[in-house]
This record gives structure tokens, C-alpha cells and sequence, in this order.
């Protein structure tokens, strides 16, 4: 179905990179790996790495860069990546992009394409704070753009939707200054390893998703 298996997902929160994710790896076989929703699971089991994570996490920084990449290394080189691997939500500084590259080279794979997702800043902000969140499969609605059939329920699984802590006014408009910060100079890196595409992120996932996937054929 596509030609283009090894796969970052770049762009601000709330460009839709999770949710058109979750969509690819559903249609395609292709392993979402999610750095985010790994913490969010850690934290919420309270293993040592939830720990280390959580203060990170909850004021909207970045977990540092050694932690983040020991984890995503790990979760690379298990066998249910072999067809391919979605990365969303990593790298997401230059120094984690330096690390990926070693990573993968040490079990003979390369990135096919990093998909960048563009929207204006108003929406971002919008998106964010209507944010919720399935409490058991991690599908993502949308208050304003994407309510659930149901208030507050699920409609794949019945399971409780929430608003995650760090999806709140100020935390969000700090993600998006970080994200500014230390994850945008990363478009400029993979264009020039000439691997970066550009989609328009401020569609709705039923008009950017089969953008998508055209540009992994
Ligand atoms: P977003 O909606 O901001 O894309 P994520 O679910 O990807 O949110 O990430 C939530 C939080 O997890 C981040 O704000 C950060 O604290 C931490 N995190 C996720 N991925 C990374 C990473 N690659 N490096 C450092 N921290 C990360
Ligand atoms: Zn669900």
C-alpha cells in the first residue's frame, strides 16, 4: 500500500500528528509509537521512568533528551516494528535527532520520509485547549471540532474521555513556545537531508489524512 515505511510525524501540538497516526497505523500495519502517550502510560503506572518523566510532562517541558532516547531505541528494535514504525512526537530537539540516526543505523533501518504538519497558531491553541482524550483506547476528540457522539463517552469503546493536564491554557501556549524553540529547527534538518514533506495540518482528519497518504506512495 505505501512506499514509505520508516516514518517521523513532525509539527506543533495539535497539528493532528497523533490522530492521523492512530489512522495510519490502523489502515497500513505500520507501529505508532507515541512518546507521549508511552509517558502518559508510564506516569499513569507509576514505573521509575513515570517518574522520571512526570514533572517534565506536566509543566509542558521536555523530558530530557538521553531518557527520551534510550526509550524510543528500545521500543524501535522490537520485532512488531519490522514493516515499519510511525515516530510521533520524536525527535523533537536536534541533539534527539543526532541520537536517532546511530539508533536506527545499529539495526540496519533509515528514515524513509518525516511528514511535517502545518497549522497557524490560533488554531493550535483552539485544538489543544478542546482537547479529549479516550481514557482507554487514546482516541482523540474534539469539543469544538470533533465532539464524541455521546458526551463524554468514547464512541469506539465506551471508554471515559478526559482533558489532559498539560492541555490546559497556559501549559499548552508553553508547549507551543518549546516546540517553537527546540522541535522547529528540525525542518530545516530534514529538508536537508531531503526527506521532508509538508502537509496542510489545519484540515480536518478526513481531508488531511488521504493527503497523507499520497505522499507515502
Ligand atoms: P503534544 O500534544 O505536545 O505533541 P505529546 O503527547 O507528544 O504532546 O507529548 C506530551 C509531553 O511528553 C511533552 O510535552 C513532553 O513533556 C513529553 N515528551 C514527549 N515526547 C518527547 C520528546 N521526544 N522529548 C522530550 N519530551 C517529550
Ligand atoms: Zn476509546
Amino acid at each position: 500500500m505505501l512506499n514509505k515505511h520508516n516514518l517521523v510525524f513532525l509539527g506543533p501540538p495539535g497539528a493532528g500528528k497523533g490522530t492521523i497516526a492512530q489512522l495510519l497505523a490502523r489502515d497500513s500495519g505500520l507501529v505508532h509509537i507515541s512518546t507521549g502517550d508511552i509517558f502518559r502510560n508510564e506516569i499513569g503506572s507509576g514505573t521509575e521512568l513515570g517518574k522520571k518523566a512526570r514533572g517534565y510532562v506536566d509543566s509542558g517541558g521536555l523530558v530530557p533528551d538521553d531518557l527520551v532516547s534510550e526509550m524510543v531505541g528500545a521500543r524501535l528494535s522490537r520485532p512488531d516494528c519490522t514493516p515499519g514504525f510511525i515516530l510521533d512526537g520524536f525527535p523533537r530537539t536536534l541533539n534527539q535527532a543526532g541520537l536517532l540516526k546511530p539508533a536506527l543505523c545499529r539495526i540496519g533501518k533509515k528514515l524513509d520520509c518525516v511528514v511535517n504538519f502545518e497549522a497557524p497558531y490560533d488554531l493550535l491553541v483552539k485544538r489543544l485547549t478542546a482537547r479529549i482524550i479516550c481514557s482507554k483506547c487514546v482516541t482523540n476528540y474534539n469539543r469544538l471540532f470533533s465532539p464524541p457522539q455521546k458526551d463524554g463517552v468514547c464512541d469506539l469503546c465506551q471508554g471515559a474521555l478526559y482533558s489532559r493536564p498539560d492541555d490546559s491554557l497556559d501549559t499548552a501556549i508553553d508547549r507551543l513556545r518549546v516546540y517553537k524553540e527546540q522541535t522547529e529547527p528540525l525542518i530545516e534538518y530534514y529538508r536537508d537531508e531531503g526527506i521532508l514533506v509538508s502537509v496542510d495540518g489545519s484540515q480536518s482528519k478526513e481531508i488531511t489524512y488521504p493527503m497523507v497518504l499520497e505522499v507515502l506512495r
